[in-house]
């Protein structure tokens, strides 16, 4: 009896584990558990989140956990899904308590119309998954992770609460300060590789006319680049970030017959460069390339 009731104290405050898809979501993760949780990540911030090696250690991280937090959106669809399988961990089934995907729930922007399948090759089927560059957007979801972390944890809940509440407000405070130093810049229009910034860009009112992929998930072709090419003269884009995933050759290239034009390349996640360690880091550096190449 003793015993048992040791093994219940024991079960009810053990520590929560979360496996986050990626080190965005790790990091807003981070703010919300307080130190009141263990973290791991899969994706780091250098690598492609579409696509990742399911590696069994992967598998490992995820039979012990508790829940899995994605971006959703089909963005981690071609290796999630095995890796929760691979791990054989039934905390973790669709649906359940302890799978949580939250782009679906903030709003997504450029959901396809009419069926694309990502068979075709567009990695975008659900609508556009990179929500995290959005602050207002991440902010909303510290609310949705602390949600669930306080299910399965009920007894930290209102500390997850209080925490997801500062960490909206800091963002939501950041995003005025952004606002006004993008707006100084006057840049208007950017061009991407992918479109991994438009949540971000669209928060700022900067648009996106086309990107340096023709289509999400597909290499840049040289007819696309004479397209993007006359679509920067004709819109006067004279500014191209391109996601430091991603090969910086195409976007060399399109500079070079674009009189005027500059190419940076830019970290996309949390870990994208070593010194980035949170989310608002991130976004700083973002608002930071675009003002050190706005003249
Ligand atoms: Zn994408």
């Amino acid at each position: 009896m003793k015993i048992f009731l040791l093994f219940f104290m024991l079960a009810a405050h053990a520590e929560l584990k979360v496996v986050t898809t990626t080190a965005d979501l790790e990091a807003l993760v981070t703010a919300v558990a307080g130190g009141k949780v263990k973290i791991d990540a899969i994706a780091r911030g250098t690598q492609d989140p579409h696509s990742i090696e399911a590696k069994p250690s992967f598998m490992v991280k995820m039979r012990n956990a508790d829940l899995v937090i994605a971006h959703g959106l089909e963005l981690e669809a071609a290796w999630v899904v095995p890796l929760i399988q691979g791990s054989r961990n039934p905390k973790l089934a669709v649906g359940g308590k302890g799978f949580l995907e939250l782009g679906d729930k903030l709003d997504p922007i450029e959901i396809p119309k009419g069926g694309v399948t990502r068979a075709e090759g567009d990695v975008h089927p659900g609508g556009n998954p990179h929500f995290t560059l959005d602050p207002l957007r991440l902010g909303k979801a510290a609310g949705l992770v602390a949600e669930r972390l306080g299910e399965l944890d009920t007894a930290n809940r209102e500390l997850f609460k209080k925490n997801a509440a500062v960490f909206h407000n800091r963002l939501a405070e950041k995003t005025k300060d952004w606002k006004t130093r993008l707006e100084k810049t006057k840049i208007k229009q950017i061009v991407t590789y992918h479109k991994t910034l438009n949540y971000f860009l669209d928060r700022f009112g900067i648009q996106n006319p086309i990107q340096l992929e023709p289509r999400p998930g597909i290499p840049p072709t040289a007819a696309h680049l004479m397209e993007v090419v006359e679509t920067m003269k004709k819109n006067q884009v004279r500014l191209v970030l391109v996601e430091n995933l991603y090969d910086a050759k195409a976007g060399e290239k399109v500079i070079g017959d674009v009189p005027g034009a500059k190419v940076a390349r830019v970290p996309v996640s949390v870990g994208g460069e070593p010194e980035i360690k949170t989310n608002e880091q991130l976004l700083e550096k973002l608002v930071k390339t675009i003002e050190e190449n706005s003249h």
